[in-house]
């Protein structure tokens, strides 16, 4: 009997020890490299923005503080693979990633406090915050045209009709 009682705390450190070997696995295996694009950056902080919100949920300390170190370390990355924006674009970048950074930070501290209100509160900001970020640099989606089915040569930003016919624009197909 009495082996059987030591047996299953084992085996729930057993899977516990798999469980975040795997999460570990997942973050690659050097937790501190970076990705060499900010694309690659971009895509790693994705992943961590969920994981971050799955630990702050859970409420998880070790996994949320890691998550937004990680996102932290990433986003403070992001200026040097972005040198080729203007150099205005590149301080507002800057300045946001302070704030992001500063966001992440806030954070990790929260959660390890297990001020859980506080980390969720943190994690919202976080998301608009690197959504902000992206737009800084992300190439601009091609604005939406406005044709004529008759006169090709009308094209607007928004829609009507057209001067010549008087026909509803149509949404023109982006090429
Ligand atoms: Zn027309």
């Amino acid at each position: 009997m009495k082996r059987i009682s030591l047996f299953t705390p084992l085996l729930a450190l057993i899977a516990g020890l798999c469980a975040s070997a795997s999460l570990r696995a997942a973050d690659g295996p050097a937790t501190n490299k970076v990705p060499a694009t900010a694309e690659g950056i971009v895509k790693e902080i994705k992943d961590h923005e969920v994981a971050l919100a799955k630990a702050i949920d859970a409420k998880k300390p070790a996994l949320a503080v890691q998550g937004a170190a990680r996102i932290g370390v990433l986003v403070s990355a992001l200026p040097d693979k972005l040198k080729s924006l203007s150099t205005d674009k590149l301080t507002g970048l800057k300045d946001r990633v302070k704030v992001t950074a500063a966001l992440a930070d806030q954070i990790g501290k929260s959660s390890a406090t297990n001020d859980w209100s506080g980390a969720l509160a943190g994690s919202g900001k976080l998301q608009s915050a690197l959504k902000d970020l992206q737009t800084l640099y992300a190439p601009a989606a091609p604005a939406v045209q406005y044709t004529c089915a008759m006169h090709p040569e009308i094209l607007r930003t928004s829609p009507g009709a057209c001067p010549i016919c008087g026909m509803v624009l149509m949404e023109k197909e982006k090429e």
